[in-house]
């Protein structure tokens, strides 16, 4: 095996004291030649100029033995590497790589030695005379002497930081990866196939693919546009998750926010959850950046090699749907593939194709959930909750097809279709209920539409078309959507809100914004998350948070509904901490279009008979 003799560099005379001679293995050959006559004048004068062309080339060169000796490098190398030509004969080629990319360059090697590849490509780490890493573009080939018969290798080697440069200038701005020295798609996947074969011959050698993004949320402002701050913020991340790695290990940029990491050379498969973990960690403390911090949340995908891969690229195919799967559970959250990942991407990927018709075959339908007034009991308000009735697979829960929607555009048609008919509906209820005219209608609107400059407008439309009031509607944004397109959605909010139309924070609590970023947003009302009640019988800590909410919203004069309420007891403290409005079990579940015309009907018996008694 090549990588076996990379240590056996035999001590060689310094070639600064030969420089003519560029090929030491041919030195006998060109001895034992008969030397008749000096070479013609012409043939010098080409012998320098190949010689200067080697020497000051730009790019570092490197030519090789067989078996691993170098015989000459150029001043490229020496400069770039930190050597000095006398070093040469002490250098073992060995040193230079990195100890986990052994057994890749061997792998490149024998191909080139065995005449299967003729030029090998691939981005790897060579180290410095300091120590330290540089990413190199590695281009080799083999040549064999025709006077010896013996073949050499020519190693080319290009700093990464020089060939982004160069891609800087003739590939537009957009296109290129700011982050200079990271390996991008294409070294990852070179990389990704010497290791793959490598795992193939020596199954106990573990191997992993990472597919992650990250999303940022700062507490302050946030200005999307800004590609230096997003550039130095991924450089950022990539520094912490490198230091989160071991130094085999790769992190390639993918594109904007993406990133994938190459584990390799792990020998125990319970190792990849632990890693995973490390990675979160690492995340845990905002990032400091131009005096802002930035909070960060990473989303991984994994796939742990098995011998029954067939292509390296199935393996970060499998990584990308883990991904997918971690995304779709929310911030933060990983994914390792298996064959239950598989199946469920299966399902969504059928539940995608056929959501695309959904809307034109009429499979939605709209559930209204009453809010309830906690002092006086009664109706303030329904909020329209989308349900997809599949024909195949029943009803599917909006839980299940919001984010598939979202991700495919076509959460735009849903959304204004769910806000279309709750206008519609409410009208209808206000024109035949008389006790339903105060009671209001709660719709919720993607992030995906609060960056959709038209959407003020299309909201406009529709309340003309309905014939309801501006202040009969409320649109609920959820918390972490507002924060992540502040700029936009502060932009879009301030102009629904010159509609009259009423704005409401959902999910208020699971995001990592504070009052007083909710503060910048013309909202009206803030609605609790769900998941403080759902659990509160066992947490006194959740009532603590509620009761902080509720200070704050009240100082900023924000009115407060409460999700998820199960339980009597829970709407007495409720109604202590100052909270007036309430939605969850305990009073009804999400109910159909025909039960909200019997419970209007029923409400307006119930008073007609009181005020008969
Ligand atoms: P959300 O807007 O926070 O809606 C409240 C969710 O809490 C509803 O789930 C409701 O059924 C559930 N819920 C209400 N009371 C209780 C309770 O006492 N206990 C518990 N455990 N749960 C309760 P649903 O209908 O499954 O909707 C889930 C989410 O889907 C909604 O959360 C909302 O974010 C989204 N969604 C629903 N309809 C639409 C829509 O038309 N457009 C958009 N963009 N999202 C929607
Ligand atoms: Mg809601
Ligand atoms: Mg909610």
């Amino acid at each position: 095996m090549w990588t076996k003799q990379l240590s056996f560099i035999k001590p060689r005379k310094s070639l600064q004291d030969e420089p003519e001679k560029i090929e030491v293995e041919s030195e006998s050959s060109v001895k034992s030649l008969p030397a008749k006559h000096s070479p013609p004048r012409e043939l010098t004068q080409t012998g320098e100029l190949l010689l200067n062309a080697f020497e000051f080339a730009p790019i570092c060169t490197m030519i090789l033995t067989a078996t691993g000796d170098i015989l000459k490098a150029n001043r490229a190398f020496y400069n770039t590497f930190g050597y000095w030509e006398s070093n040469l004969p002490d250098l073992k080629f060995e040193e230079l790589v990195q100890i986990n990319d052994l057994e890749i360059v061997n792998e490149k090697i024998t191909q080139l030695l065995t005449g299967k590849e003729t030029v090998s490509t691939i981005d790897m780490r060579f180290r410095h005379k300091q120590g330290h890493l540089l990413w190199t573009t590695w281009a080799a080939s083999s040549n064999t002497s025709g006077l010896t018969n013996s073949k050499h290798l020519i190693f080319q080697l290009q700093s990464v930081a020089h060939r982004k440069r160069a891609e800087q200038r003739i590939i537009p701005s957009t296109m290129h990866d700011q982050l200079n020295g990271l390996p991008d798609r294409v070294s990852l996947m070179e990389r990704l196939e010497v290791a793959f074969k490598i795992s193939k011959k020596q199954p106990t050698k573990q191997l992993a693919v990472l597919y992650l993004n990250y999303e940022r949320y700062e507490l302050l402002h946030s200005d999307g546009a800004n590609e230096e701050l997003n550039d130095n913020l991924a450089l950022k991340i990539s520094e912490r998750l490198e230091s989160a790695l071991r130094s085999g290990d790769t992190v390639a940029r993918l594109n904007g926010d993406e990133f994938a990491i190459l584990l390799e050379n792990f020998e125990d498969d319970k190792e990849l959850p632990q890693i995973i973990e490390r990675l979160q960690k690492q995340m845990l403390q905002p990032v400091p950046l131009e005096d802002q911090d930035i909070f960060i949340n990473l989303c991984i995908g994994a796939a742990l090699w098995t011998p029954d891969y067939e292509r390296p690229e199935l393996l970060l195919r499998n990584a990308n749907t883990a991904f997918h799967q971690a995304k779709r559970m929310g911030r933060g959250h990983s994914e390792i593939f298996n064959s239950e990942t598989h199946k469920r991407a299966s399902f969504l990927q059928q539940l995608e194709n056929d959501l695309k018709q959904a809307l034109e075959r009429n499979e939605f339908c709209l559930y209204f959930q009453p809010i309830i007034n906690l002092e006086d009991s009664r109706l303030s308000g329904l909020e329209a909750l989308i349900r997809w009735q599949h024909p195949k697979l029943g009803q599917i829960s909006p839980m299940e097809f919001i984010s598939i929607a979202e991700e495919i555009g076509l959460i735009s048609s849903i959304g204004m279709w769910v806000l279309r008919e709750s206008c519609r509906y409410l009208n209808e209820w206000h024109t035949n209920h008389e006790n339903s005219a105060k009671v209001w209608i709660s719709v919720n609107v993607s992030g995906k539409q609060l960056v959709d400059v038209d959407f003020p407008n299309q909201v406009s439309q529709v309340l003309d078309e309905s014939g309801i009031a501006p202040e009969s509607l409320k649109l609920e944004i959820t918390e972490s959507s507002a924060i992540k397109n502040m700029d936009s959605a502060e932009n879009i909010l301030s102009q629904l809100n010159q509609l009259g139309v009423h704005l409401s924070v959902d999910d208020f609590g699971t995001g990592y914004s504070s009052l007083s970023n909710v503060h910048r947003l013309p909202v009206n009302s803030l609605k609790i998350d769900r998941s403080f009640l759902m659990n509160t019988q066992e947490s006194e800590e959740n009532w603590e948070i509620i009761k902080t909410i509720m200070n704050m919203a009240q100082s900023l004069g924000l009115e407060v509904i409460a999700e998820g309420v199960e339980t009597s007891t829970q709407v007495v403290r409720l109604l202590t901490l100052g909270c007036k409005l309430g939605q969850g079990y305990y009073f009804a579940q999400p109910l159909e279009v025909a039960a909200i015309d019997h419970l209007f009907t029923e409400l307006q018996n119930n008073s007609e008979s009181q005020t008969s008694n």
